[in-house]
């Protein structure tokens, strides 16, 4: 057996699937922050299973969906330069931008480089010092201290032809800024266990205390996630409404002591856009100025105007938990993976790729 058939049992899943549903009396709208557990909670049938009363949302846990499209252009323009190379990680280079993405870029004869790891770039630049190296990096704050660390480590081999375009997002503000939309409607969370490795659960107590909701640190295996929508939905009937841990096995309240260290050295909290839920107060990373030299935003200054979404696409919704993906109209018709609208058609923890790939076809 191995160590995940444990955490994707189908007898142990229904047995808490059994308990959830003994516990709701009322009906309930909770959403998952990240796009890992909307693709298991799609993969693995869990809404059907959950029964009608629990509503499942899904939200803007997917770093390419909320990668603005400013950022992609720039990124785009960037790998265009001639004497620069592009790196960056797999998903991102079929993300729809305004004028191509960066598969397009590279056809016409950017040097665009998938990446598994940012220190990877850092590599690549210590061998090729002739030519600009940009890391184009984003995600949440699980993949932000190894970008710091790559900084730090550029620094030390003294690489001034290494740089980094960082589109990096912290979740609590988008939480925060779910929970005041006035068009919102969700109850508790489902936070993000990756993102709480990293940070613990400090940012958490205050926001469930303020808006009256229950946040449940889960995990994104099957049984993590009911193990989750039961710890919430207990809180909820319970009129309680505080920080709980569902995924003790990997998150620790004060989280991962020196990836956070990594993290401030390098980064301080910024106001940032993100795409579909505009400019979040402290909802973003940016590099320190005793970086500043590997900042690639100041080493390649543009001015961008603000680039509006494809009117077909409706990602702002889905990314809010305002829309269901099913309910998207062009969900595999106007868009399927092969010839994406928005960027959560393309991205391997997009919603509506979750959708497509594992509800539609059902
Ligand atoms: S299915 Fe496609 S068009 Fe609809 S919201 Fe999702 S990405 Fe946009």
């Amino acid at each position: 057996m191995r160590h995940l058939d444990v955490y994707r049992d189908p007898r142990a899943v229904k047995r808490l699937v059994a308990a959830v549903r003994r516990a709701t009396t009322r009906p309930w709208t909770i959403m998952e922050i990240c796009g890992g557990q909307t693709h298991s909670i799609a993969r693995y049938g869990l809404e059907d299973l959950i029964g009608e009363d629990i509503t499942l949302v899904h939200g803007p846990g997917c770093p390419v969906c909320v990668t603005p499209l400013e950022v992609l252009e720039k990124a785009r323009r960037l790998a265009l330069q001639p004497d620069v190379v592009l790196h960056t990680y797999g998903d991102m280079l079929r993300v729809p931008g305004v004028h191509g993405d960066l598969l397009d870029a590279r056809a016409r004869g950017a040097d665009v480089r998938i990446v598994l790891s940012a220190l990877d770039a850092v590599r690549a630049a210590a061998r090729d010092p002739a030519r600009h190296h940009v890391f184009f990096a984003v995600g949440f704050e699980t993949t932000a201290p190894a970008t710091a660390m790559a900084i730090e480590h550029a620094a030390q081999l003294g690489l001034d032809r290494f740089s980094v375009l960082a589109s990096h997002v912290r979740v609590p503000p988008a939480m925060e800024a779910i929970l005041s939309d006035p068009d919102g409607r969700v109850d508790g969370f489902l936070a993000a266990g990756h993102v709480c490795t990293i940070e613990g659960d400090a940012d958490y107590h205050e926001l469930a205390a303020r808006f009256s909701a229950p946040i449940v640190i889960t995990g994104f295996e099957p049984l993590d996630i009911v193990r989750g929508l039961l710890a919430c939905v207990r809180q909820l009937e319970a009129g309680q409404h505080e920080v709980d841990n569902a995924y003790p096995r990997a998150v620790r309240p004060e989280g991962n002591p020196v990836a956070r260290a990594a993290l401030r050295r390098v980064f301080s909290p910024a106001d940032v856009p993100w795409r579909g839920l505009g400019v979040l107060p402290r909802g973003g990373l940016r590099i320190r100025p005793e970086y500043a030299p590997f900042d690639a935003e100041l080493r390649f200054p543009m001015s961008l105007d603000p680039i509006e979404e494809p009117k077909a696409c409706r990602a702002n919704e889905v990314l809010r938990g305002l829309l269901a993906p099913l309910d998207c109209p062009e969900l595999g018709r106007g868009c399927t993976p092969e010839h994406p609208l928005g960027a959560p058609m393309v991205s391997t923890e997009g919603a509506c790729a979750a959708y497509y790939r594992y509800r539609r076809m059902a």
